[in-house]
């Protein structure tokens, strides 16, 4: 395999060379024995660096002494005082503070006896915690307090951090050791700063040093919100630097992939020509433009990696198809691989449609094939007479054996993280050769964030929909109204309509939401006797599933009540009625895409949004914006605006590994300057490539390899 050019060596003192916080382990440090560094391990903190990306989640206030006569019960102060007397009251301990100005108590109902004996009269002591009020006048419950020496000045020069801690590491333990942690740093230029001069002015960065300072010990008089807040200089810095790793892990990637060889599938534009011919209708100019960016790709030597972008029902597969044609043409083999076993039977009808004319052999892999017939599709496969294998990605991780792939289709992969994109590109290699690679999402990505969290890809974007699509009309509309609806059902399955009913649950849990869809259907039944009533959700046996799932298809069923597991893909052209129950419960991206699967023939569809009220604020406009755009990138655009991190963008979706500190939304802001940086860094700073990658995704994945 061929390997990107060893990195040029910078300057004589390569960073990160040298012996730095990066590669001491936390057990150096005072106090982490064997015991702790386990359980910081857990939380995925081994080295000194690791503990210094340790970021409080919130910051108490204890750089000012407030006079006990000042409190109020619902605040949480800080005060100081002195004990004048202790007594045991009905099992708790109440202890007995005053200042001068005013006195409260303490009450701890767990106390052990040396405890007690400690918390004397007349010994001065700090509290800081929350004030209620009580019989007596105002308290607090186990506050965190401290003894003071008669000297002692009570008060902290900065904010007190708080981090997210974890059962047998307090506070205390995680605050002393990243104290020490900060002196380190202090006391050497240990940690490497990896930004070149010129991209940290640019955009105005703080140093590394300096803004982990600024974030463990924000200085007294900071308001304790404002390290937590995106734009904090501090936090800015950090989250720079790690997105900055994240994509230059993937540009690096794709220097990478850029060197590999590909077989050129650059022949058969007469058996392309002949498949479109074919086709009951014309390629959109979407399509068509698409489908050209494919071709190119194809006909070059090195393997294509390209993501298809494109709205539900804007026609991926058959630029799908059309790829697959030519990797035909050229002898070559085809996987194309779907999230769903419901997905992949679908995909194999229609390419088993389209291709079988031309006669090319499409096999579908099914977990549901018996042993005879599954050794039988795999011998084909082996053998180069299977021309096409349609499956899940599950059956694809298993052993399939292809005589000559030439290329992998990826159907829907906005359901799969960036580990699995980059573990399939190890498949297929054969004599030097890699497939080419085809993914298509219906997730719109916005461009922005495409260039940083895709990389590794080239995208292509339909951004028309095939003529002849009636828009979908939208209600949102409280539960109450549900009669209404079923009276809707009624009238629309009579006119030989069919509707969908998705059911959900609170949680993101089949179970529960297949539970529902079965009273659901049970309770349609009922209500709606002459109309044929058929239920599908992920747990049923795939049999039935797909039993039901064929009646729907073949207007065998009126209404097919169902889970959210028909969200991907599902295509019945007569169906016009769409109701969502408990909508709110839903992302944007998915109710967008549970809206596709109607409006897809000529009649008129509609789809119904169904809510528990009363509505939050935000889950009002959320679902407004579906009621007002049918665009699914306005609708990715919106949701950005309105929550942050969210379906859309969530990490499950973005294609970017765990982030520790910056989050995509959030930080969304600073990502055409990352890109820029990165090709900089690329550019003229190669020896820091590496170091910054190791530092902030580490070795252990196939995403951190350099
Ligand atoms: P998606 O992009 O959501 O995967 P599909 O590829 O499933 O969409 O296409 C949705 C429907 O539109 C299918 O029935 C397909 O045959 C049809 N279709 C695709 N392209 C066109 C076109 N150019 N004109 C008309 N219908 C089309
Ligand atoms: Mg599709």
């Amino acid at each position: 395999m061929q390997t990107f050019a060893t990195p040029r060596s910078e300057a004589s003192s390569e960073p990160g060379a040298a012996p730095s916080l990066e590669s001491t382990p936390v057990t150096e440090l005072r106090g982490i024995g064997p015991g702790i560094a386990a359980k910081l391990a857990a939380m995925g903190i081994e080295t000194v660096l690791d503990l210094l990306l340790h970021l409080p989640m919130r910051y108490e206030d204890r750089t000012r002494v407030h006079p006990i006569g000042d409190l109020n019960a619902g605040d949480t102060a800080f005060t100081c005082g002195r004990i004048e007397g202790t007594e045991v009251r009905r099992r708790s301990l109440l202890v007995t503070i005053g200042d001068g100005t005013g006195t409260m108590a303490m009450r701890l109902f767990h106390f052990k006896e040396n405890q007690r004996r400690q918390l004397r009269q007349d010994r001065r002591i700090a509290c800081y915690g929350e004030v209620r009020p009580s019989p007596d006048g105002i308290e607090m419950v186990h506050p965190e307090y401290r003894l003071l020496d008669e000297a002692q000045v009570p008060a902290a020069d900065c904010l007190t951090p708080v981090y997210p801690a974890s059962a047998g590491l307090g506070q205390t333990l995680l605050r002393r050791s990243i104290d020490q942690a900060l002196d380190r740093l202090e006391r050497s230029s240990e940690i490497a700063e990896l930004l070149p001069a010129g991209i940290a002015a640019r955009h105005r960065l703080l140093g590394l040093g300096d803004a982990l300072r600024a974030i463990h010990h924000p200085a007294a008089g900071t308001d304790p919100q404002a390290p937590l807040r995106p734009e904090h200089p501090a936090r800015r810095r950090l989250a720079f630097e790690e997105l900055l790793a994240h994509h230059l892990a993937l540009r690096v990637r794709r220097r990478r992939l850029d060197g590999l060889q590909a077989a050129a599938l650059d022949r058969g534009d007469a058996l392309a020509r002949r498949f479109v011919d074919s086709l009951p209708f014309r390629l959109t100019a979407a399509q068509r433009r698409v489908a050209r960016e494919v071709r190119a790709d194809l006909a070059r030597t090195r393997p294509m990696h390209r993501l298809v972008q494109g709205d539900v029902g804007a026609g991926k597969t058959v630029i799908a198809a059309l790829a697959a044609v030519a990797a035909v043409a050229n002898e070559r083999q085809v996987a194309l691989m779907a999230p769903t076993e419901l997905l992949a039977e679908q995909h194999y009808t229609s390419f088993h449609r389209w291709l079988a004319p031309l006669g090319i052999a499409v096999v579908w892999l099914s977990g549901r094939l018996g042993r005879r017939e599954r050794t039988r599709a795999t011998a084909g496969i082996a053998g180069g007479e299977a021309a096409v294998a349609v499956g899940t990605h599950a059956l694809f991780q298993s052993r399939v054996d292809f005589a000559d792939l030439g290329l992998v289709i990826v159907d829907e992969q906005h359901r799969f993280g960036v580990e699995q994109r980059l573990a399939l590109r190890g498949k297929g290699e054969r004599g030097g050769l890699r497939p080419h690679q085809l993914i298509m999402t219906a997730t719109p990505i916005p461009r922005t964030l495409a260039m940083t969290a895709y990389a590794d890809l080239d995208t292509s974007t339909i951004d028309e929909l095939p003529p002849g699509r009636t828009p979908v009309d939208t209600a949102v509309t409280p539960s109450q109204r549900r009669p209404e609806i079923v009276a809707r059902i009624r009238r629309a399955c009579a006119g030989g309509e069919q509707a969908y009913w998705v059911c959900t649950a609170i949680e993101e849990s089949e179970a529960l939401a297949g539970r529902a869809a079965e009273d659901t259907a049970r309770e349609l039944a009922e209500t709606l006797p002459e109309l044929r009533i058929g239920l599908v959700h992920g747990r049923m046996p795939p049999a039935d599933k797909e039993a039901a799932m064929a009646a729907f298809t073949e207007a065998r069923l009126d209404v097919l009540v169902a889970t959210t597991v028909i969200e991907v893909g599902v295509d019945v052209p007569n169906a016009s009625l769409m109701i969502i129950e408990n909508a709110e419960r839903l992302g944007l991206a998915q109710l967008h895409q549970l809206r596709g699967r109607v409006g897809r023939g000529a009649k008129r569809s509609a789809c119904v949004m169904m809510y528990d009220g009363p509505l939050t604020e935000t889950a009002r406009s959320r679902l407004e914006v579906l009621r007002a755009t049918t665009d699914g990138f306005e609708i990715a655009r919106r949701d950005l605006e309105i929550r942050g991190p969210g379906e859309i963008l969530g990490t499950r979706q973005t294609g970017l590994a765990q982030l520790r500190i910056a989050d995509l939304v959030r930080d969304f802001p600073l990502l055409p300057g990352i890109e820029l940086a990165a090709t900089e860094l690329l550019a003229a700073h190669e020896s820091r490539i590496a170091p910054l990658i190791r530092r902030w995704i580490g070795t252990g994945s196939e995403y951190g390899q350099v």
